[in-house]
Formats: structure tokens, sequence, C-alpha cells
């Protein structure tokens, strides 16, 4: 078995011809949280999205938990069950309630009994500090509340990984902070998470490592204060002149 619980080799995905992901190598160890930062169209939802087989790769292997993904004959679903993803725009189910936003997966897949889920849904949303609007439907509430939902949703999976595509992006300011701090408890648990962010601040206090992608490659990596304090390459430095 493997020390990493993710490890992608050689992935490439092409878009038509357009060459979108140029042969990443990425390990990431339990426990890790990987911040990739880079400018816009250089590959970073589809890199994410890859590496739940949202997008299929066009070639390479994505090891999860010891098991190529990518291969045909294994059933994505099950594992993918495994991997909790945050997107920009929330994606609650809008006819729902928040409890049953997340209660829905953990039942349907028969992982839990409906009363078990309830439980567990219960806790997160006190962990989101969510209590009090399990009867309310998403758009009653403010962005920030949905995009704690949102996390606590992919938690009631029990993920061992989690996946954030610029979670923050969508909300108003004074909303950022209040799910930046859910996601830092969740790193301070412990929690693998792959973070796609341009919070710089997030980045620098909560990551073990952080990824600068750019043109579908990894240009640069290391621990916050290399690569915000020191980055090697220009691409990376006039990047970090332009965000910073
Ligand atoms: P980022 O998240 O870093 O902004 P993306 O992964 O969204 O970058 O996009 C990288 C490139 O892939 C862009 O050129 C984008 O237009 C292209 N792309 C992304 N998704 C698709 C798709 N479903 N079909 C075709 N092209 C896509
Ligand atoms: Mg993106």
């Amino acid at each position: 078995m493997s020390e990493y619980l993710i490890e992608i080799k050689n992935l490439h995905k092409y878009f038509g011809k357009n060459e979108v992901l140029k042969g990443l190598d990425i390990q990431i160890k339990k426990g890790e949280v990987v911040v990739m930062i880079g400018p816009s169209g250089s590959g970073k939802s589809t890199f994410l999205r890859t590496m739940n087989l949202l997008e299929k790769p066009t070639k390479g292997e994505v090891y999860f938990e010891g098991t190529n993904i990518a291969d045909k004959s294994v059933d994505v679903f099950k594992h993918r069950e495994k991997m909790g993803m945050v997107f920009q725009q929330f994606n609650l189910f809008p006819n729902m309630t928040v409890l049953d936003n997340l209660t829905l997966a953990p039942i349907k897949t028969g992982r839990m009994t409906k009363e078990e889920a309830t439980v567990k849904a219960k806790e997160l949303l006190e962990r989101v500090d969510l209590s009090d609007k399990e009867s309310a439907y998403p758009q009653s509430l403010s962005g920030g509340q949905q995009q704690r939902v949102a996390i606590a949703r992919a938690l009631a999976m029990n993920p061992d990984v989690m996946l954030f595509d610029e979670p923050t992006s969508a909300l108003d300011p004074e909303m950022v902070g209040e799910v930046l701090s859910v996601m830092q408890e969740l790193a301070k648990e412990g929690m693998t998470m792959v973070v796609v962010t341009h919070e710089m601040g997030f980045a620098k206090n909560v990551a073990d490592r952080v990824l600068f992608m750019a043109d579908g490659v990894i240009v640069e990596q290391g621990a916050p204060t290399e690569v915000f304090d020191s980055p090697k390459e220009k691409r990376t430095q006039d990047f970090l002149a332009k965000v910073l």
C-alpha cells in the first residue's frame, strides 16, 4: 500500500485538441492540506474534476487509496463517495430542506438508515453553526450559509478527502471568513484537503503545501513560506506580484 492517499501519475486531459492538463504528477498524504493557486484558465478546476473522475482523464493514473480509479474496470461511484466536493456555486438541491440535502446521499447509497443520517446531519449542522436552519430551503439562506451547508453535505458521507473549488469566490466579502473558518477547523481536525482558492491568507495559514499551476502544469510547489516568500520560477513571481 502506498504511503499516499492520492497519487496522480502523468495525468493528461484534452478537450478536443486543447490539452488542458499536461502530464501532472502529484502525491497527497493522508491529513495533508494542499492549496492550489494559479491564473484563470490554467486547469485548476479540470484537475479537481479529473481527480474524482467527474472528468475522464485522457491519459494517466489516479490512485485513490491504492486503486487506480481511472481504470475502466473500477466502480468509480464507490470511490467517489469517499471524496467530498464543494463547488463555487454551492450546488445545493433547491427543492429540499437543508436537512434533506444532508441526508439524501447517505440514505440513497444505503450507507445509513434515515435515523442515522438524520443524527449525523444534525451534528454536522451544529458544527457549521446552522442548527437553526435545518428546515429552511437553500434560497432563503445567505451565500455563506449555503456554502456551509454544502460543506456539511459533503461531510455527511464521511469522506476521506475534501476537494474545494474556489469555495469563496461567489461570496460577498463579508461572508468569506465564516466559510474559511469552517475549512480551517476541518484542516485542524486532520481532514485531507485539496483547495483551489485565491485566498492567499488561507493558503499561508492553513496549507501544508502550495502548488502553483499555470498552463496545465505544476510550475512550482512547496511550503507556503517557500512559495510565497521566495518563489523560484518567474511565472510564480509574476502571478504573486499581481495577487498579493
Ligand atoms: P481554471 O479552473 O484554472 O480557471 P479550467 O480547468 O476551468 O481552469 O479550464 C482550463 C481550460 O480548459 C480552459 O481553457 C477551459 O476553457 C477549458 N475547459 C474546461 N472545461 C471544459 C469543457 N468541459 N469543455 C471544453 N473545454 C473546457
Ligand atoms: Mg476554476
